[in-house]
Formats: C-alpha cells, sequence, structure tokens
C-alpha cells in the first residue's frame, strides 16, 4: 500500500494551511489570542502526529495494530493517525 504515503502529505496540507490560518486569526482578532494558541498547538500536535504516520508507513508498520490487527482503511481514511484497530480502541 503505497498510496497511504501521498494520504497523509495531503493532510499535512491541510494542516498547515489550518496553522496559516490561525496566525492570521491572531493579526486579525487579537481578543481571541489564547483561543487562536489551543488551536494551534493542537494542529501543531495533529502535524507532528502525521510526521509519526509517514515513518510507520515507512516501516511498515502503518495499517497494524500493536494487537497484530490489521487498522481498517476506513478508520485511517476519518483518522489519519489513529494507531489501533477498532477492537483496541473499543476495549480500552
Ligand atoms: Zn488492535
Amino acid at each position: 500500500m503505497n498510496d497511504w504515503s501521498e494520504f497523509i502529505k495531503t493532510q499535512t496540507g491541510v494542516i498547515n494551511q489550518k496553522i496559516a490560518e490561525c496566525k492570521r486569526g491572531i493579526s486579525d482578532n487579537p481578543g481571541t489570542l489564547d483561543d487562536e494558541l489551543t488551536a494551534r498547538r493542537r494542529f501543531e500536535l495533529s502535524l507532528a502526529a502525521l510526521e509519526e504516520s509517514l515513518i510507520r508507513i515507512k516501516q511498515g508498520t502503518y495499517s497494524s495494530c500493536s494487537c497484530g490487527g490489521k487498522i481498517s482503511r476506513e478508520r485511517l481514511v476519518a483518522m489519519p493517525t489513529a494507531k489501533t484497530c477498532m477492537t483496541c480502541n473499543g476495549s480500552r
């Protein structure tokens, strides 16, 4: 499955766009600085998680859960940084 890295790169572009929007938001509306910073931090964490996903794609472990099961394609499309299969996620 090679197309996952393209998918993650697309997601990374979307998050970068949102961070840029946050930066614009700060200059437009200083009153919501705290909110903007919180949102930005969340996006930056998402970026870090996406980078980690790219590494896992290279290692070939991206769609594998630690239980040895597979993470479904649907789940990864909905949540590109998911590290667990539905079963493990539900039982946590
Ligand atoms: Zn699992």
